[in-house]
């Protein structure tokens, strides 16, 4: 599945064409043309030369797809298995070194179905923080061929960490029994080895492993990563120009866990002693940032991936999303895991970006529908380090596009593109969708997989799945009742701000 028909020249004709510095209420109707990967000409009544594919968009609106900045492959699988579970009771039902190694026909599989509900919800970049049990190149190889076969642009990152405990881990009483202490803890691995890993695949398959396939680095979270690993991946990330990307502050807990250190650590200043604190720097979550982190993060040029989904599944909270607006702070979309969020749907995201900071400001603010749009397409860019080549409809820029029907009732009648795609559209109206200039989409379903198919593959591996997630919740039982009482005492530790809304008021 390389790109042969990548050299086929599109005329998309007659839709609606959503520019951001237009009238994004009521986009202009006008003609795109598509040669290779880029956009040529965007303007009306292009002439359409012999061998010119004419899709007519009459009747259509045309907007850029979707980057989906955050987002983990490896548990595909684990959709609609759990709720009501707080992040480290999740983590412990749904981390990959929990399940041990998967068939590559599984990974295959589960790498294809996230492609395929992104592309049909408008998503044409995926950021994939995946990890790799065991770190194995056969793996990396399958997903990224499994990406490719799906035909989706990937960032593509191997998520890293040498230190094992939970998050919760400073709040597990002395006094349980050391069989449970052992198991919060974790067994550590080596920093150089991770690093050593990560290097070499990059290596191996190029910056660039195919036209639609870039790199990322993906510390998995300050308190997980030893100084020498950070540091690494600074190097790394200087070096080769790449893009990183950690969760930070996701919960409670972990603020009050760095609070808790002799040293009351800051993980911002535990990225910045690292050299990651730059405008590279991608922070995933930011729920519990206070006002002098997100100063620093504004300082540094780094952003925030807001995943609104997750935090509210997790019970982790509501990030501060107009304190980071005001300070300057960039903002990207993600949709993260299906074990925690269930979808890859950044309509979805987008909703909740804008309606969220109701629960705090009672005021008209900034984040409106056509904010959330930048975010989900613009901001994304520039956090996956594909700033000025994707997010927008321009001539020169690459042809990663979706066009929406307006006849379905999310856009009827049509009062405006911005809104009804964010307030009123779930992914219904995405019937065509372009990467790098090829169709992906046609007629809402993947061109390159069979989608019938697919979900008989994964329903045949399905019951194995479920029954080792079965198998791990009732080795986890014995855990739930400390950890959800480490959680209360976490509580104890005062953070000075809130992310839940009316906590401690009468
Ligand atoms: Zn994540």
């Amino acid at each position: 599945m390389t790109g042969t028909a990548q050299s086929a020249r599109i005329l998309i004709r007659g839709g609606r064409v959503y520019d951001h510095d237009g009238d994004v209420h009521q986009p202009a109707q006008t003609d795109i043309l598509v040669g290779g990967e880029r956009i040529e000409r965007i303007g009306p009544n292009l002439p359409a030369d012999a061998g010119v594919e004419i899709i007519d968009a009459a009747g259509k609106l045309v907007a850029p797809g979707f980057i989906n900045a955050h987002y983990h492959s490896h548990d595909v699988m684990a959709k609609g298995l759990f709720e009501e579970m707080p992040f480290d009771i999740w983590t412990l039902h749904s981390n990959p070194a929990n399940y041990g190694p998967r068939t590559l026909a599984e990974v295959r599989l589960r790498t294809l179905l996230g492609a395929a509900e992104s592309l049909r919800n408008g998503i044409t970049t995926i950021q994939d923080f995946l990890t790799l049990v065991p770190q194995d190149e056969a793996i990396v190889d399958t997903v990224l061929s499994a990406y490719e076969e799906a035909g989706i642009r990937v960032v593509f990152a191997i998520a890293a960490r040498d230190r094992a405990a939970l998050d919760i881990a400073p709040f597990i009483p002395k006094d349980l029994p050391e069989a449970i202490r052992r198991r919060i803890a974790g067994s550590d691995r080596k920093a150089k080895d991770e690093l050593d890993f990560i290097t070499a695949q990059i290596r191996r398959l190029g910056n660039n492993p195919t036209a639609r396939q870039t790199w990322a680095l993906a510390p998995s979270a300050p308190q997980r990563c030893s100084q020498e690993l950070l540091e690494g991946i600074a190097a790394l990330s200087r070096e080769l120009a790449m893009p990183v990307f950690t969760h930070v502050y996701e919960t409670r807990i972990q603020a009050a866990a760095a609070r808790q250190q002799p040293s009351a650590t800051s993980l911002i200043d535990v990225l910045a002693r690292a050299g990651l604190m730059n405008e590279h720097l991608n922070i995933v979550h930011g729920v519990w940032l206070t006002a002098h982190d997100i100063a620093q993060i504004a300082e540094a040029g780094a952003r925030v991936v807001h995943n609104p989904v997750s935090n509210l599944k997790l019970k982790s909270g509501i990030a501060p999303i107009l304190d980071l607006h005001r300070a300057g702070v960039d903002i990207a979309l993600g949709c993260d895991n299906y074990s925690c969020a269930e979808t890859q749907n950044i309509f979805l995201a987008m909703r909740m970006l804008c309606l969220l900071p109701a629960v705090t400001d009672p005021e008209p603010g900034p984040i409106n529908a056509a904010y959330a749009l930048r975010a989900a397409t613009l901001a994304g860019a520039r956090a996956v380090g594909l700033s000025h080549k994707i997010g927008a409809l321009k001539p020169g820029m690459i042809a990663d596009l979706m066009i929406l029907d307006l006849r379905e009732p999310a856009f009827v009648p049509f009062n405006s593109a911005a809104r009804q795609i964010v307030f009123a559209e779930a992914g219904r109206a995405v019937e065509t969708v372009l990467v790098g200039g090829r169709p992906v989409v046609r007629n809402s379903r993947l061109v390159a997989v069979d989608e019938a198919a697919l979900a008989a593959e994964v329903d045949e591996i399905a019951p194995a799945f479920r029954r080792d997630a079965q198998t791990l919740a009732a080795r986890n039982a014995d855990l739930v009742a400390p950890l959800l009482n480490a959680n209360r005492e976490a509580w104890k530790v005062s953070l000075g701000f809130e992310r839940y809304v009316g906590r401690g008021s009468t």
